[in-house]
């Protein structure tokens, strides 16, 4: 469901145009807490972090 771009480890969801080259993830990394912490648009989508657990 998750994808890491490979450039700057910023997490997006997978088919997101804006991550160019990017390493499939099956979870979140323990870094990311909130929405916050995942500024890219192709998350805007989400309506709650817990929809992403
Ligand atoms: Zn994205």
């Amino acid at each position: 469901m998750f994808t890491m771009s490979s450039a700057d480890f910023s997490v997006h969801m997978r088919g997101c145009e804006e991550a160019g080259s990017t390493i499939p993830i099956t979870d979140l990394p323990d870094e990311v807490t909130s929405l916050d912490d995942l500024e890219c648009t192709c998350w805007d989508e989400v309506g709650s972090f817990d929809e992403l657990q």
